[in-house]
Order: structure tokens, then sequence, then C-alpha cells
């Protein structure tokens, strides 16, 4: 086992009324833990090739991974650091607005924090089938709304996500069913800000 599922920071039924107990438990305990399976069981055969890389190192260079696993790896490696960074960002006491450093880069960028909320939200909305939005630091050290389709991650891009709102409909369909704006307009509510934070400021130093 080279890359073990993290820890959830909550209990299942804590993100609720936002998201439902059932939804969190078998997003993380199904989904997440079957794309970090995979991962392993893709990579098992190729120690010498891990060799102590992160998940983000190996997605950062896909063309280094052996070609008989590498969508494999792109699909689970991108599925376990995607959930990994969608379970940080969220919090139980979340959601307001950020501050300092990030809120300035917000406005500079985007004009406003409404106008940066409305572009993750149209991303997340417009996203066809299955996939994500994401919020990331790009090469220049710039704020990006970026979308992804099914588990890519834009860290294969020589991008840093610091926010990704997953719209696969295993993230909100027992709630929500096919009211995916919904979700995507409660998930504000669970923003760990704080978490956020620390990624761009760990994007961009
Ligand atoms: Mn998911």
């Amino acid at each position: 086992m080279n890359f073990e599922l993290p820890k959830l920071p909550y209990q299942y039924n804590e993100l609720a009324p936002f998201i439902d107990a059932l939804t969190v438990e078998i997003h993380y305990d199904r989904h997440h833990r079957a794309y970090a399976n995979n991962l392993n069981n893709a990579l098992a055969k190729y120690p010498e090739f891990v060799n102590g890389k992160t998940v983000e190192e190996i997605l950062a260079d896909v063309n280094s991974i052996p070609a008989d696993v590498r969508q494999l790896v792109i699909n689970n490696g991108g599925g376990f650091v995607n959930h990994n960074l969608y379970w940080s960002i969220l919090t139980p006491n979340g959601g307001g607005k950020p501050n300092g450093a990030l809120l300035e880069a917000i406005n500079k960028t985007f004009g406003s924090f409404e106008s940066f909320k409305e572009q993750v939200d149209n991303a997340a909305k417009t996203v066809f089938g299955s996939g994500w939005a994401f919020v990331v630091v790009n090469k220049e050290g710039g704020l990006e709304v970026v979308k992804s389709a099914n588990q890519n991650s834009p860290i294969s891009d020589g991008k840093k996500p610091i926010l990704g709102i997953d719209v696969w409909e295993h993230a909100y369909y027992l709630n929500y069913q096919n009211k995916r704006p919904d979700y995507i307009a409660a998930i504000w509510n669970i923003l760990n800000w704080k978490e956020i934070t620390r990624l761009f400021e760990e994007a961009t130093k």
C-alpha cells in the first residue's frame, strides 16, 4: 500500500444539511477508497517507478508513467488527489469569505468576491457529464477557474488546485437528484477558507 486514504476530518453527518451523511459516507468510504485501492493496484508492479514519489509528483509528469497503467493512474491517481483536496476544503464550520492575500488575489483577478463566486458556480454548473470545477494557481502564480473532465487533475497541466468542487452525480444525487445548481449553492456554506488560504499560500510562496 503506497498511498493511504486520508482520514475524513469530520464525521459523516457533520456537513449536513448541505451534504447529507449517507452521501458523505458512500462518497468517502466507497468512491474515494476505490480510487486509492485502484491506484495502489495499478502501481503495485512498478515500485522502482514510484520510488517514494507523491501522487502529485506522478501526475505532474504523466508521460513518465509506465504506458500500460498510464490511463489507470491518471484516472485513479486523479480521483485520489482530487478527493483528498475536496474533503480537506470542506468543513462543518465553513462558509463566509477569505481574507488577506487570498482575498486580494481574488479581487485583483476577478474584480470582486461575488464575481469570483459567479465564475466558480458557472464552471461547476456547466461541466458536461462527470468532472470538476477547480480554482487553481497557474504557473505565473495567478488564480484561474478551470473545468476538468472525469478525474483529470489540473496538476497534469502544471497548475496547483486550491479548491475543487466535485460535480460527479455521486457527489450530490441522493439528496439533490438532478438539481446540481442547488448542490453547488450549498457548497459555499461549508467551504474551509482556512485550508484554501493555506493551499494558496503554499502554491504562491
Ligand atoms: Mn467524487
